[in-house]
């Protein structure tokens, strides 16, 4: 593992990028994010320290164990073993993604390590199809898995604008609590018991500010009120994920800069809380 930081501590968050986008519905190009995010994260445009007050070059703030390698495992067995590996060693991991479908290997193993998870998911939509398009792995559908193997205890999805008759049958049935994009701001509902587990879907974002995703969908929240919602969470973060970034759709290199700001932000909390 290459880390950023020698002394790799316990509870020390952890970043892993996860380069699959082989689930995606539409567009791929998910695949490319990593390295892409890393180089906004590092540059010296800005500084290493968050609104909260946290400084991410202090020594052991956080580390990275680099992207993921596929070889000839199943990818999604592959995720689950490396997220697994990192919480046994007591880190937190902070995954970059990919695609939404690699919600679920992860959720998986943290599922084995810590039970009681609360999921925070950021989106527009709530990816609660029981299949799409044949494909039970979609990134359409992570949530669903989540919720059937009981992977998690709590479902909270917050900026979701796109939902049918079908998925809001299936946030029923699995208890999911929906805070829909119209009824933001909802600061006091991110304030929920530890351990948290924030799944953030970058097209949660208005394409406005975030225009490098497959599914862009108007009327979506600011990079301000996204953060807002983070900086409100007040219970211990285990992990997270950010996901849906396609470089391929970023003609301005924007939603990179936006993926970094989020990913310093929640490293921030995660030390902080
Ligand atoms: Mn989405
Ligand atoms: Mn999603």
């Amino acid at each position: 593992m290459s880390l950023r930081h020698d002394k790799a501590k316990p509870g020390i968050p952890v970043i892993l990028g996860i380069p699959f986008d082989a689930n995606s519905s539409w567009l791929r190009g998910t695949a490319g994010a990593p390295p892409i995010i890393r180089v906004a994260f590092n540059s010296s445009s800005t500084n290493s320290w968050t609104e909260t007050g946290v400084d991410l070059n202090a020594e052991g703030a956080y580390c990275d164990a680099g992207d993921l390698k596929f070889a000839f495992a199943e990818p999604f067995d592959t995720i689950q073993c490396k997220v697994g590996e990192l919480l046994d060693q007591g880190m937190r991991p902070v995954c970059l993604g990919g695609d939404h479908s690699i919600t679920l290997p992860i959720v998986r193993a943290f599922g084995q390590h810590i039970p009681g998870l609360t999921i925070l998911h950021f989106d527009a939509h709530p990816d609660l199809y029981d299949e799409l398009e044949g494909n039970r792995l979609s990134h359409a559908c992570p949530f669903a898995r989540i919720m059937e193997e009981g992977a998690a205890k709590r479902l909270i999805q917050v900026g979701i604008r796109t939902i049918n008759g079908h998925q809001r049958e299936q946030a029923k049935k699995f208890g999911v609590e929906m805070i829909e994009m119209r009824n933001l701001p909802a600061l006091d509902r991110m304030k929920v018991e530890g351990p948290i587990y924030i799944s953030f879907d970058m097209d949660a974002l208005d394409p406005a500010f975030a225009p490098g995703i497959s599914h862009r969908e108007p009327g979506g929240m600011s990079t301000r009120e996204a953060l807002a919602h983070i900086h409100a969470i007040t219970g211990k973060i285990a992990g997270a994920d950010i996901v849906e970034f396609n470089p391929t759709q970023d003609n301005t290199q924007i939603t990179a800069t936006v993926a970094a700001k989020l990913l310093k932000e929640i490293l921030g909390k995660m030390i902080l809380n």
